[in-house]
């Protein structure tokens, strides 16, 4: 057993720790935590990071899930050592492609008496079940066959009666060494003899995933609390298969806002939701690593991945449930968009932008040029990519009625000093050459403040709804180059000059 030195959180060279997902549906944020938490502690500890798919369940296992997961980790910046795609020395990393040697353990442990065959049906298991919980009793397998002459049973089995086998487990207490929550310790009278093998010769999760780890050498075995109640007889069965026991570390549940267990129903949880959210996969890594785990002294929360990997420490992981904050995830995420090259940040929005059908599938370079202006203006304000599209509205679906009927919008059109701003404003753009330069701009503000005495909001406010929509946005500056210019180009909904925005406005106002 791998005990951490009282003055270093060094384990041992040789740590091998794994991730074994069963391809049945989404990588789930839970699931990534832990996928997450044993390659920071592989790669701190310089040790080996093993894939292994657990996909014994044959009718909800699909290959799909499986490149869905690959595909997942990868973009969350998990890489392994050895798998299913990279190979490595203890082949195969697939369940499923090594049957023939779960039976023949299974095989073995009966042959030195560990285990044995067991012929009791569905129905008698289940009568006995219903008896055992109305008398207030733990519902565990009552032994029905654990004394069987074994010559008896494999007759019987030879003739062909249905028969499982079953791990016999030791009359005393089972313990094991959690390294986040210390020893822990079950009765044997709560822990049935379970099944290993069933009888249609398809092992079980607690027998096969004990199989894997010991013949692929797994130091420590991360997962989530869930298994918690399966260790003991994994442990078991450890011992009665003569192989050593690894440390086990359980990390805890993950819970909602509302403290309940995290799932569909808060929302997104999977990481493929995240990813189509725009949540970058650093941010994604680094709110993660904060579900169950700080750093030593003070309250840092930002951490690239390779700073998790220096600072994160096994031993600092807490048995309390976390709680999933959604909105510190995009808080992160936004940190991590705006110190992101405008480059990577401009390749990442722009399918954001052709789905709403505000950009072509491909697009020249005036275009491009255009959009990453567009793209480093918005960007600041947004926690998620997929805010983007929406934050555009002000340039692609400029609506000037629609700015009219805004309730938002009522106090400044009610002003009394907004007509006489608006006309002004209005007068001026008419008369203005297109296309209107920044600094013209402000220099009509300016002329517009001298002759009608109008400043500040009351003069801002009216000029910003005719142009944008809305009274609040980015600075003009950076604005009417963005609408002049956008207007020149094709896109597939026309961006709306300075000039058409003023018209549209007006036109709007004489039809209201
Ligand atoms: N296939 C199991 C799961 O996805 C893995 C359990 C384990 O890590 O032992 O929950």
């Amino acid at each position: 057993m791998f005990m951490a030195h009282d003055d270093s959180s060094h384990y041992s060279d040789k740590v091998r720790v794994r991730f074994a997902p069963s391809p049945t549906g989404q990588l789930h944020v839970g699931n990534a935590r832990t996928a997450l938490f044993n390659w920071l502690f592989a790669r701190q500890q310089g040790g080996t990071m093993i894939l292994r798919i657990e996909d014994t369940d044959v009718e909800r296992s699909e290959t799909r899930y499986e490149t869905q997961l690959l595909d997942d980790l990868k973009w969350l910046g998990i890489d392994w050592d050895e798998g299913p795609d990279v190979g490595g020395p203890y082949p195969p990393y697939r369940q499923s492609d090594k049957l023939g040697v779960y039976q023949e353990h299974a095989e073995r442990l009966v042959n030195e008496g560990k285990a044995y065959y067991c012929f009791c049906t569905q129905e008698v298991l289940e009568l006995q079940r219903e008896q055992a919980l109305k008398e207030h009793r733990q519902p565990i397998y009552p032994g029905t066959c654990r004394n069987l002459d074994l010559d008896e049973a494999r007759r019987r089995r030879a003739s062909g009666e249905p028969c499982a086998i079953r791990l016999k487990i030791p009359e005393k207490p089972i313990r094991f060494h959690d390294i986040v929550r210390g020893m822990v310790e079950f009765s044997n009278e709560v822990v049935s003899d379970p099944i290993i093998l069933r009888s249609s010769g398809v092992p079980v999760y607690n027998y096969v995933v004990v199989v894997d780890d010991a013949e692929m050498k797994i130091t420590h075995v991360i997962r989530g609390d869930d298994h918690l109640s399966n260790t003991p007889k994994q442990v078991a069965l450890y011992e009665a298969l003569g192989w050593p026991v690894p440390e086990f570390a359980h990390l805890s549940t993950i819970l909602g806002p509302d403290r309940e267990r995290l799932s569909k129903r808060h929302g997104a949880t999977s990481v493929a939701a995240f990813r189509e959210m725009g949540v970058l996969p650093e941010a994604l890594m680094n709110y993660m690593a904060l579900l169950g785990w700080a750093p030593t002294g003070g309250n840092r929360e930002i951490f690239v991945p390779q700073e998790l990997v220096k600072e994160f420490d096994l031993r600092r992981v807490t048995p309390s449930p976390a709680v999933f904050d959604f909105e510190k995830l995009y808080w992160l995420n936004r940190h991590y968009i705006k110190e992101s090259a405008p480059e990577r940040v401009l390749t990442l929005a722009q399918p954001f932008f052709t789905r709403a059908g505000l950009l072509p599938e491909s697009s020249g370079e005036s275009v491009q040029t255009w959009f990453a202006k567009v793209i480093a203006l918005l960007v600041p304000s947004v926690n998620k990519l997929d805010e983007l599209p929406e934050r555009a509205t002000l340039l692609f679906r400029y609506d000037a009625s629609a700015a009219l009927a805004l309730p938002d919008n009522a106090e400044v059109m009610h002003a009394a000093t907004t007509p006489k701003v608006l006309d002004a404003f209005a007068a001026k753009i008419a008369a203005e050459p297109a296309p209107l330069a920044p600094e013209r701009f402000k220099a009509i503000v300016k002329e517009i403040q001298k002759e009608t005495g109008i400043k500040g909001k009351d003069l801002f406010h009216p000029i910003r709804i005719m142009l944008t929509g809305t009274h609040s946005g980015p600075e003009f500056d950076k604005l009417i180059p963005l609408m002049e210019e956008g207007a020149t180009l094709t896109l597939p909904l026309h961006v709306l000059s300075v000039k058409e925005r003023v018209e549209s406005f007006r036109k709007a106002q004489s039809d209201k």
